[in-house]
């Protein structure tokens, strides 16, 4: 298994898992972009990047539980982003469709 974030939700590597269900797993980013990174992914290794995901349906809840988090974090009010990297003109480093919620400080623009 070569997926980092697959080892992560098979629990073969360590993170700071912050959240999980049976489709979505939350973790700490490793390198911190922000006072808050948090990555949001699906457990199953439904595709790459968000390029070639077939079904669109777990995207509500990214989206769902992404808002519940910045509220838990209390980013809510002072402003968080999400963001999702394809290829490498995005600088996409782990091929696992993944979104990351950053925020707790003012961002570059
Ligand atoms: P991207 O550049 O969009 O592919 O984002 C991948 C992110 O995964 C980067 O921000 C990395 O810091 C993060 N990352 C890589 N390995 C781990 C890990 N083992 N635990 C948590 N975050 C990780």
């Amino acid at each position: 298994m070569k997926c980092i974030f697959c080892q992560i939700t098979a629990h073969k590597i360590p993170a700071d898992v912050i959240f999980e269900n049976e489709r979505l797993m939350v973790v700490y980013d490793i390198n911190p972009k922000a006072k808050s990174h948090l990555l949001i992914f699906p457990k199953a290794h439904l595709s790459d990047s968000i390029d070639d995901l077939k079904d669109e349906k777990i995207l509500e809840e990214v989206f769902a539980v992404a808002r519940q988090l910045a509220k838990q974090y209390g980013i809510h009010k002072t402003g968080y982003r999400i963001i999702t990297n394809h290829g490498k003109d995005a600088g996409q480093t782990v091929s696992h469709l993944h979104f990351h919620l950053l925020g707790g400080e003012r961002l570059s623009d």
